[in-house]
């Protein structure tokens, strides 16, 4: 596996690797790596000839200076990792490469982006993602790109960017990956101290029972998250949000009569921890 710092260097290797017939997958993300990036890597290595993942703490989405200041960071450990996966080349610009002096644009998609994360963390939180996945498509030019469910409105609106601003890349969603009790992966859980650890648990048990009360036979999205919601409380957990949404507009639905998605965010001591499951009632066709 090669490391490159710039646009022109991952550029290069791409365009040697595109001559050689191979198709090129790109994984992006902000590093600090755990099973779920490296399932995305692996699905990568399986679909495609060259590989390519983009580490990028980018400043633009955060909504908070203190979460960036405190987001973990080990680009040695992660070379590590994406080597033994397979990757063949690492691209972790400087934010100087991604924002030169002068910078002035934008990607904003609308609709979509402002429930959810989009009303807890502001606009600018998926502008700077729908900005800094447009640039790394530009600058890397894959033929697909994979992101996780684990961040299921982020991977909705990267998928309709992709589709308004007609990127030729296949966007691929990719299963979350859970630890054994049920967690998350995710790079945020490192600041979880083991009280908070331990209470985490609290929140794919609340999507579990949300699941099991639709699969049951209840309809009333009310209800459903009721049972949830006890598995919070059990653990003092407030959510930031719990709601059942459809899966296209990521708007409220009073009953879960077709695919819905239960989305989930809560704060755990230093955390923000945010998780989802997509139930099916059963006899529904989608
Ligand atoms: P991040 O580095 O947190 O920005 O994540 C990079 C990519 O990995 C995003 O597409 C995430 O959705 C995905 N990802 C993060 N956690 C998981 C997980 N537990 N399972 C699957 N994908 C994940």
């Amino acid at each position: 596996m090669i490391l490159v710092r710039t646009v022109a260097a991952v550029r290069d290797v791409v365009r040697s690797a595109r001559a050689e017939g191979r198709r090129v997958g790109l994984v992006p993300t902000m590093g600090a790596f755990h099973r779920g990036h490296v399932s995305l890597m692996s699905r990568a290595r399986e679909e495609c000839g060259f590989v390519v993942v983009s580490l990028f703490v980018n400043p633009a989405q955060f909504n908070e200076a203190a979460d960036l200041a405190r987001y973990p960071r080990d680009e040695g450990g992660d070379a590590a990792l994406a080597g033994n996966a397979g990757v063949d080349v690492l691209f972790a610009p400087d934010a100087s490469e991604v924002y030169p002096a002068g910078f002035a644009t934008t990607v904003e998609v609308t609709g979509i982006t402002e429930p959810l994360e989009g009303a807890v963390r502001g606009t600018a939180h998926f502008r700077g993602v729908a900005t800094v996945v447009a640039k790394l498509f530009n600058m890397v030019q894959p033929d697909a790109a994979y992101f996780g469910q684990k961040d299921a409105q982020q991977a909705l609106m990267i998928r309709r960017m992709a589709k308004d601003l007609d990127f030729p890349i296949e966007v691929v969603v990719c299963p979350t990956v859970r630890e054994d009790d049920g967690l998350a992966m995710s790079s945020r859980n490192a600041l979880l101290d083991a009280d908070s650890r331990r209470r985490a648990t609290a929140l794919s048990r609340a999507l579990r029972a949300v699941e099991r009360t639709v699969a049951a036979g209840e309809r009333e999205a009310a209800s459903a998250l009721a049972s949830g919601r006890a598995e919070l409380a059990a653990e003092g957990i407030e959510a930031e949000y719990f709601a059942a949404v459809s899966v296209d507009t990521l708007q409220p639905v009073d009953r879960i009569e077709s695919e819905t998605l239960i989305a989930l965010a809560a704060r755990l001591g230093a955390a923000r921890l945010i998780d989802n499951v997509i139930v099916r009632p059963p006899g529904a066709t989608r």
